[in-house]
């Protein structure tokens, strides 16, 4: 099976998608990696949707990444007796530290430290700022509000707060025993959330060692002063426009979305556009025209995947939201701007033997019309050159390792398959023409270009180039 569009689709599971026939339908109609967002899954549950996800991987045979979203110090509400309950505008409201069910007058606030710090003017945002409270008392274990802006408020929602000064770590004793489960699960990438310096991520690097890529997600002001450093130390960002949208006035949230977007791209580390994509799918079957554009705007740029959150997790329509997303990027794939465009955001290639050879491949298939990119890849490495190239044809990712076919199916473009290294340079032609083959990507009499390196079977070597033609049975051919 293969996908015919170069961005990837992330979706969030939750409660409209746990089962393993809806998360293979979500993978049939175009989720090339699942979101397990830890904020509301235990650890049993973590172990079962990984198990679901790696029975559809096994049914549909191919790679899927997995993603867990680690919560970090985000703060939250706790729950109401019935799951949720309406806020009227001018309305008093109560955030104590009472671990019982909320009601329509009070709820409790799970964070003693923020209780101590809020004082009398001090404004709450609630449920990615659609509803404000403003303190009118407050003392240590409580404090009283009246709702500015109301609306529906339903268990756990995200509570930041803007005028007040918190001490919060990198990651919270929740978050260090998630990762833990995340990684014995063998999850593929690691996302961290509310990260506002580079040391939240070499603690985190310390844990992983490698186990899984390091997905930074920036939604703070403090993680945009210093995205240089928090990306050489990361191995994927995600534009968290949720949360960054709450902490940073609106407006600005487009402009931040194409510097992080391009800052990544430069690097070729996998960028994730994320939150609110097709929101009102949440509830029906058709998004609107500003949420088409919007996922339309974040293919043009050449994101590595774009993202559905309650969509697919907690929504009516998660197949549909999905097979939206397909369509929409297949669309903008074909349109006559598209490749001007993301060529426009190529960054020259380093001096490094992968980039040269990344780059010459994609020259010369793109003058040749060749009918696919090839690269061998063991780490993932020359892979996501390959991918940073941009080409207008497709890359197939060869990996010997599982793991790295999983993490690389984030990477724009990238067709990944799990194949032994090469044995010899006759071997090389003949994998990846067959694999070329076999996954529909050439037809016989068709050229591929393949990039590997010699001697086989050393990683981090990438140094070849060969132009093969695919022969009448898929056999590599001269
Ligand atoms: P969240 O992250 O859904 O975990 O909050 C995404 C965002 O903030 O946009
Ligand atoms: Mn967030």
């Amino acid at each position: 099976m293969r996908r015919n569009r170069r961005v990837k689709i992330l979706a969030t599971l939750g409660p409209s998608s746990s089962d393993q026939e809806t998360i293979e339908k979500l993978y049939r109609a175009g989720a090339d990696v699942f979101r397990i967002n830890m904020s509301h899954t235990d650890h049993a549950l973590l172990n079962t949707l990984v198990g679901r996800i790696r029975a559809v991987e096994e049914s549909v045979g191919r790679p899927i990444g997995i993603l867990a979203d680690l919560q970090g110090p985000k703060l939250r509400v706790g729950t109401f007796a019935d799951g949720s309950v309406m806020l009227e505008n001018g309305a008093p409201f109560i955030l104590d530290a009472d671990a019982a069910p909320g009601t329509i007058d009070r709820v409790h606030l799970p964070h003693r430290e923020i209780l101590e710090a809020l004082q009398p003017g001090h404004r709450l945002l609630l449920d990615d700022g659609k509803i404000r409270l403003v303190v009118q008392q407050a003392s240590a274990t409580r404090a009283n509000c009246i709702v500015e802006v109301g609306g529906k408020l339903s268990n756990r929602k995200g509570v930041s707060v803007p005028d007040t000064e918190i001490p919060v770590g990198a990651l919270t004793p929740k978050d260090r025993k998630d990762l833990e489960a995340a990684l014995d699960a063998k999850v593929d990438w690691i996302a961290l959330s509310f990260i506002q310096r580079p040391d939240d991520l070499a603690e985190v690097r310390k844990i992983t060692r490698g186990r899984a890529g390091v997905l930074a997600k920036i939604e703070k002001p403090q993680a945009i002063d210093r995205l240089p450093e928090i990306l050489e130390l990361s191995d994927a960002l995600m534009v968290a426009r949720g949360d960054l949208g709450v902490e940073m006035p609106l407006e600005r949230v487009p402009g931040l979305q194409k510097q992080i977007t391009r800052a990544a791209r430069r690097a070729g580390k996998p960028v994730v556009v994320a939150t609110q994509m097709l929101e009102s799918m949440i509830s029906a079957p058709v998004p609107t025209r500003a949420e088409v554009s919007d996922v339309a705007t974040a293919v043009f740029e050449g994101a590595d995947a774009v993202m559905l959150s309650a969509e697919s997790a907690a929504g009516e329509f998660p197949v549909e939201a999905v097979e939206t997303m397909d369509r929409i990027a297949q669309e903008v794939e074909r349109d006559p701007n598209y490749r001007a465009i993301i060529h426009a955001q190529r960054a020259e290639p380093e001096a490094t033997g992968a980039d040269a050879i990344s780059a010459a491949a994609r020259q010369i298939a793109e003058t040749l019309s060749l009918a696919a990119v090839v690269c061998y890849t063991s780490s993932g490495a020359t892979g996501l050159r390959a991918s940073r190239e941009r080409p207008s044809v497709p890359v197939i990712a060869l990996s010997p390792v599982v793991g790295t076919a999983r993490r690389l199916s984030l990477a724009w473009g990238l067709h990944c398959v799990v194949s032994e290294d090469a044995h010899d340079e006759e071997d090389m032609v003949d994998r990846a023409c067959r694999i070329s083959y076999s996954e529909h990507f050439a037809k016989p009499g068709q050229r591929i270009i393949i990039t590997a390196g010699v001697p086989f079977g050393t990683p981090g070597s990438t140094n070849m180039l060969r132009i093969a033609f695919v022969g009448s049975d898929g056999r590599g051919g001269i």
